[in-house]
């Protein structure tokens, strides 16, 4: 018998009550009964989202998301700011380059964060550009990024800030409005416990008028469209009518434990993984650590991308290996969406098991009591 968990940071696992939900035989997207679970996303978005801004949903992952923000928002030629600093963050400028945008780089040692300073001195340098392109969770390298703190630099400028928040929203505190992040990125398979399919973006007044003013090519990912939909509880064109009808009862759940007590919850698990892996004598990695997924750097004389394997394929436990130069130097464990203490347990059961049978020297059982004794402090209902 092979049971399986999954620690990854997206996707996630889904829900029982999201899976049946979407079991349901399909609907006609333009019909009273699918526009009235279509309104009721749009304002649990906004609740999960903490904007009033319209959120569309996209069908596509949050890839297409961020590729739709760059076609909305600028036009070949246009200049942009863009923070490095691990795979995703990259993903930013590598966009921008096939619309034709002037890039303006700034590299981020990978596990390190940019400081709103830095943000303040490029654009003083670069008063033109238009947008700022960020991550709130590098989900690559398991840093966060205070966001809030770049968001105040840019208050009261015309440049507009965008936040790539597809791994953090619904794991971290992302204060959309509050913070004045003009685009924020989401996608449904990572704290949104749903299938990977919709990409999610939020969009400011300020951003729109980019919005409006952009020649960039779009068609399927015009947001003047999509609002236009919007504004009637519709979408353009068939909606992804099973993946909105799962996120609409994910975004419910979160609703009933309410967004603060689910956010407690990412950071207690996380708090708990991290007092494991330092229990274990392992490194984490990131300099100031996300509460949705934890990179911890892979022991000496350990091979990090057998680690990975053994417990998935051995096993049946998933977590995450190194991407791109950090192959096999880094794991990382998902502790984001539908998640508990046991859950967790089992991952750090499963890692000390494989780490032991690899010949890293550590007292079994270490990592999993430095969990307990986390979870012991503080009971969550
Ligand atoms: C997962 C992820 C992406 C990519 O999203 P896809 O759904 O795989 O296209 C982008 N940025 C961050 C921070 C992510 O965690």
């Amino acid at each position: 018998m092979k049971k399986t968990s999954l620690l990854t940071p997206g996707p996630t696992p889904v829900p029982p009550r999201v899976l049946l939900a979407m079991a349901a035989p399909i609907i006609h997207h333009r019909t009273p009964q699918f526009r009235a679970i279509l309104k009721e996303m749009y304002e649990n978005l906004q609740y999960v989202f903490q904007t009033s801004n319209p959120v569309f949903p996209l069908a596509c992952s949050g890839t297409g998301a961020m590729e739709a923000t760059v076609a909305n928002l600028l036009s070949p030629g246009d200049k942009a700011i863009c923070v490095q600093g691990g795979k995703f963050a990259e993903r930013w400028s590598e966009i921008c380059k096939v619309y034709g945008i002037n890039t303006v780089l700034i590299d981020v040692e990978w596990g390190d964060i940019v400081s709103p300073g830095v943000i303040a001195k490029t654009l003083e340098e670069n008063e033109d550009a238009k947008v700022v392109f960020t991550t709130l969770c590098e989900t690559s390298t398991g840093v966060v990024t205070d966001i809030a703190a770049i968001a105040q630099v840019l208050k009261g400028k015309d440049t507009v800030l965008v936040t790539d928040a597809i791994s953090a929203l619904g794991g971290m505190e992302l204060q959309t409005d509050k913070w004045g992040i003009d685009v924020v990125v989401a996608g449904s398979q990572k704290g949104l416990m749903t299938p990977p399919g919709l990409g999610l973006c939020s969009v400011s007044e300020k951003a729109w008028k980019l919005v409006e003013d952009s020649n960039s090519p779009r068609y399927y990912f015009d947001f003047r469209i999509a609002r236009k939909a919007y504004d009637k509880s519709n979408t353009p064109y068939t909606s992804a009518i099973t993946l909105c009808i799962g996120l609409n009862e994910a975004l419910r759940m979160i609703r009933e434990e309410t967004l603060e007590k689910v956010l407690q919850r990412h950071e207690q698990l996380a708090v708990a993984v991290r007092a494991a892996m330092q229990a274990l004598g392992l490194k984490l990695f990131a300099k100031y650590p996300a509460n949705v997924v934890t990179a911890v750097c892979v022991p000496e004389g350990i091979d990090g991308v057998e680690l990975v394997k053994v417990m998935r394929d051995a096993y049946g436990v998933s977590i995450a290996g190194g991407q791109a130069q950090l192959e096999g130097k880094i794991f990382r464990i998902g502790q984001l969406g539908f998640m508990n203490e046991f859950d967790i347990i089992t991952g750090i059961s499963c890692l000390e098991i494989v780490l032991k049978k690899m010949g890293y020297k550590f007292e079994a059982g270490k990592g999993v009591g430095a969990a307990e004794e986390i979870f012991k402090e503080v009971c969550v209902e």
